[in-house]
């Protein structure tokens, strides 16, 4: 089944141009400098599903067209990954009916808390999102006929889910990558990785740490995302080997399957 990945959003926390900051990114007037919170979308034949809902995500659906949404998927709970969630309202309204999540159990924990008026059952006289909680753990499920394999990866000290649906993975907010993990990764057409910067963090992967990831696993293509502004697109893409791209905000991957 052929599937088509917008990238909703292939920045950092904070996104860039990041607030306050005069640098030479944040300068930039190349488009693949603007970057909103790490965010794709998968159209699946007639389905449309997110993973993660970032606070860009209500500028993400009408940058790009989003007019239905089936599912959302989540990766885990940091902010930069969630805090959008509200805004799938209007969804509820239009197309009518519950809109199915999954998140692992530590993940949906946090969401219930942040988002605590969602969930605590309340009559009341305004609209809140209406969602059918599907709790996930480490094996595979199906969203709307299209499997996903959760995959572990080290996040400082969590370990949260990546996906792999299809002959595609999304790792993104990673600093390690167990090798029970890179086990699943085999006969890939396209791997998404985090990518922080050049510098060494504590939570996220580095351009070099993820070449290396690149190099093990052999996908067809790689794109790095979850970048900072230390990353400027031109510069930075022309660096990489062979088949290892940048992520850039609104592009567009059909992969067949
Ligand atoms: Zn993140
Ligand atoms: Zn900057
Ligand atoms: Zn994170």
């Amino acid at each position: 089944m052929d599937l088509k990945i917008t990238v909703l959003g292939s920045g950092t926390s904070s996104g860039v141009p990041t607030i306050g900051c005069t640098c030479e990114v944040c300068r930039s007037t190349d488009p693949r400098d603007t970057r909103l919170r790490p965010s794709i979308l998968i159209r699946h034949p007639d389905h449309n599903i997110v993973i993660d809902t970032t606070p860009d995500f209500r500028a993400q659906v009408l940058r790009a067209g989003i007019r239905r949404l089936d599912a959302i998927v989540y990766t885990h709970g940091h902010a930069d990954h969630i805090l959008g969630l509200d805004d799938v309202r209007p969804f509820n309204y239009h197309q009518g009916g519950r809109i199915p999540i999954y998140a692992s159990r530590a993940t949906f924990a946090i969401i219930e808390r942040v988002f605590a008026y969602v969930f605590d059952n309340r009559e009341r006289k305004t609209h809140v999102p209406q969602l059918d909680v599907n709790l996930i753990e480490d094996a595979p499920f199906d969203v709307l006929g299209l499997r996903f394999e959760p995959i572990p990866l080290t996040h400082g000290k969590d370990t949260i889910f990546g996906f792999r649906f299809g002959n595609v993975a999304y790792l993104t907010d990673h600093s390690e990558i167990p090798e029970s993990s890179l086990d699943r990764l085999k006969g890939l057409d396209v791997l998404f990785l985090d990518a922080l910067r050049r510098r060494p963090h504590p939570t996220h992967s580095t351009v070099e740490a993820s070449i290396e990831i690149a190099r093990r696993v052999q996908p067809a293509r790689t794109y790095f995302t979850h970048m900072c502004h230390d990353l400027g697109h031109a510069a930075t893409e022309a660096s990489l080997p062979p088949g290892i791209f940048l992520a850039y905000d609104g592009l567009e991957i059909d992969v067949a399957s």
